[in-house]
């Protein structure tokens, strides 16, 4: 079985990997992120990514594109409604991987996003499971939030990369202004 898998960063990486062990072979990791900024956090995590994926012998494809501009232009000026804005985050990654999946004839797709406990969970099994119908390539899902606490530590352990904030520059915001 040939898994395409959205990945969006190192840490969260780590617990999928653990959730998935002995059920998949090895899957093909797929970088496409624009929703992290500014550029140097965006670096931070892909190079973070490059690297855990050459330990651990992981094909790494990159749809290398930082995706400011695109992203608040997407959002329409509507920054504000977290269900409007993560909606449109989860869809607009799922996508393109859904759509890789098609165009490389993998069997099916999926995201490190399932492991995290901090994401809309039950919007990202939706919308796979919607981009599967239209794309034609099943949506793998499996809850992999139990496997978070022990990817976390892992990654600590590794020397991993530990981003503070989800990803936008809206997330980071709420993370850090009073
Ligand atoms: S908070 Fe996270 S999931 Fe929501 S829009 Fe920002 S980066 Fe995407």
């Amino acid at each position: 079985m040939r898994l395409l898998l959205h990945t969006c960063c190192g840490p969260c990486l780590a617990g999928c990997l653990r959730g998935l062990e002995g059920e998949v072979p090895a899957p093909l990791l797929f970088w496409y992120n624009p929703n992290i900024h500014p550029w140097t956090e965006y670096r931070s995590r892909r190079d973070c990514l490059e690297a855990f994926a050459k330990e651990k012998k992981l094909e790494l494809l990159k749809a290398d594109e930082y995706g400011l501009r695109g992203f608040l232009r997407g959002l329409e000026n509507d920054y504000e409604s977290g269900d409007r804005r993560c909606g449109y985050c989860y869809r607009l990654r799922l996508e393109r991987t859904a759509e890789t999946a098609r165009d490389l004839g993998c069997d099916c797709f999926s995201t490190t996003l399932l492991t995290s406990p901090y994401q809309r969970h039950w919007e990202i099994k939706k919308t796979g499971e919607e981009l599967a119908a239209r794309f034609g390539v099943a949506f793998f899902y499996r809850d992999l939030r139990p496997f978070f606490q022990a990817g976390r530590q892992s990654a600590r352990q590794g020397g991993l990369y530990m981003q503070k904030y989800c990803g936008c520059v809206f997330s980071e915001e709420e993370r850090y202004a009073p």
